[in-house]
């Protein structure tokens, strides 16, 4: 499995990445796009099956071809994968879909990005009801602390969304989480990186440096220890 090294920039969710020397970019690749991960020029992937992408009759094509990939040794989570109340099919289909993606994590020991808009009660019962082996990384966050911390209480990880991250607003919020359950990402928008974590160190009163190797030890605790023991 490719790593991270000291001093890189984690981007955690990104799509169409292009190298950029010190930033570790985390390509998603979505099941419908059909990719071959061999042309991707990230370092690592995650592949999974998005709601919005998923129909009444494609959730068996765009299973097989994620069970196909999940034993790579770089396919180091499975999603985006989860709940949408404004786009994609009916919450049964959606409910089902996660619910075999949750089941492809467990089997190979890898954890799960989550997407979610407005089905925070439904991805909370979801972890209630199917007590996930492996933990959860929400990407896109920007909810309120509350919320939050019932993800965090649950051992999930939060991924902030590019552009609310970077408001001063945000900051209230970021003080007052765990920067050990915290991550960073451009979700492929054309933005840099670097600027997201310059402006969440100062919120957190730390150097840039000391919130890379914050990240990278995230890193390191969410992808890279063995879930089982
Ligand atoms: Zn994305």
């Amino acid at each position: 499995m490719n790593s991270p090294r000291p001093g890189d920039y984690i981007d955690i969710h990104t799509h169409d990445s292009i190298p950029v020397p010190g930033i570790f970019a985390v390509e998603n690749i979505m099941a419908h796009e059909d990719r071959d991960p061999s042309g991707i020029s990230a370092p690592v992937y995650t592949a999974g099956i998005h709601p919005w992408h998923l129909g009444e009759n494609n959730a068996e094509v765009l299973l097989t071809y994620i069970r196909k990939l999940a034993p790579e040794a770089n396919l180091i989570a499975f999603g985006e994968a989860g709940f949408d109340k404004l786009r994609g099919p009916s919450y049964e289909i959606q409910k089902a879909v996660f619910h075999e993606q949750l089941k492809i994590a467990g089997e190979f020991n890898k954890p799960l990005v989550i997407h979610c808009v407005r089905a925070w009660n439904e991805l909370l019962e979801a972890h209630r009801d199917e007590k996930p082996e492996t933990p959860w990384l929400v990407h896109g966050f920007r909810g309120k602390k509350d919320l939050a911390f019932q993800l965090i209480r649950r051992g999930m990880y939060l991924s902030f969304w590019f552009d609310f991250v970077v408001r001063p607003e945000s900051s209230e919020l970021l003080k007052s989480l765990p920067p050990e359950r915290m991550f960073l990402e451009t979700d492929g928008a054309p933005v840099d990186i670097r600027d997201i974590y310059t402006k969440v160190a100062a919120d957190l009163g730390m150097s840039v440096d000391r919130l890379k190797e914050q990240i990278m030890n995230n890193y390191m605790m969410l992808f890279m220890k063995n879930h089982m023991l």
